[in-house]
């Protein structure tokens, strides 16, 4: 393997959350050393997640390509007309792992950021207010992140929200400052799922 190959897979794994490029450069050189064992592995994996997963055509949580509606949308034991709006499918788990959410979820895919040139149309943005016309909900909960990049996107969804008379609530504390739901403590956030407040 070239260094040229190593920079690159450096550069690719330090794209992924979490991960600094020091740590990214430490995988590179494991995967580069172990080619069999690790690389192989990995590029297997990736493979059969680029086939098998999808983002749900109703909600965009992740789910299996055989499974579209996903488990979410199609539960008949969630109350249909209670909605979570959150940034990222990772959102989800962290949700689900409370317990004390039994609505359905909007996963936005994105967020308004004037810095990256994201705006209104880059988000699931007319998705949400399609499935709240037609889906007969009435709640919608804001589970966005807490930074500014969040809180524009929540005053937006709030507004638009707002304008078709649907009630927008957030959980009032239990998510960290300047991060996201899924970073939050489970108890925490359920708790503060179960109290929501206007938003
Ligand atoms: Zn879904």
């Amino acid at each position: 393997m070239s260094l040229e190959a190593l920079e690159k897979l450096t550069e690719a794994l330090s794209r992924l959350p979490g991960i600094g490029r020091r740590s990214a450069g430490r995988m590179a050189v494991k995967l580069a050393a172990e080619p069999d064992r690790m690389a192989a592995a990995l590029v297997s994996a990736l493979d059969q997640v680029r086939r098998e997963v999808r983002f749900c055509g109703t909600c965009g949580a992740l789910t299996s390509v055989d499974r579209d509606p996903c488990v979410y949308c199609t539960d008949a034991g969630r109350d249909h007309t209670l909605l979570c709006v959150v940034e990222d499918p990772a959102d989800i788990d962290a949700i689900e792992e409370t317990g004390a959410f039994a609505g359905r979820y909007h996963v936005l895919l994105g967020r308004i950021s004037p810095l990256r040139g994201e705006g209104p149309n880059d988000i699931r943005l007319r998705a949400l207010i399609k499935r709240v016309r037609e889906e007969g909900v009435r709640e919608v909960v804001l589970a966005l992140n807490t930074d500014l990049e969040g809180e524009a996107t929540a005053g937006l969804v709030r507004a638009l929200l707002r304008e078709r008379g649907v009630r927008v609530t957030h959980p009032a504390y239990g998510i960290p400052a300047g991060s996201g739901v899924r970073f939050a403590d489970a108890v925490t956030l359920g708790r503060a799922l179960e109290g929501r407040r206007e938003a």
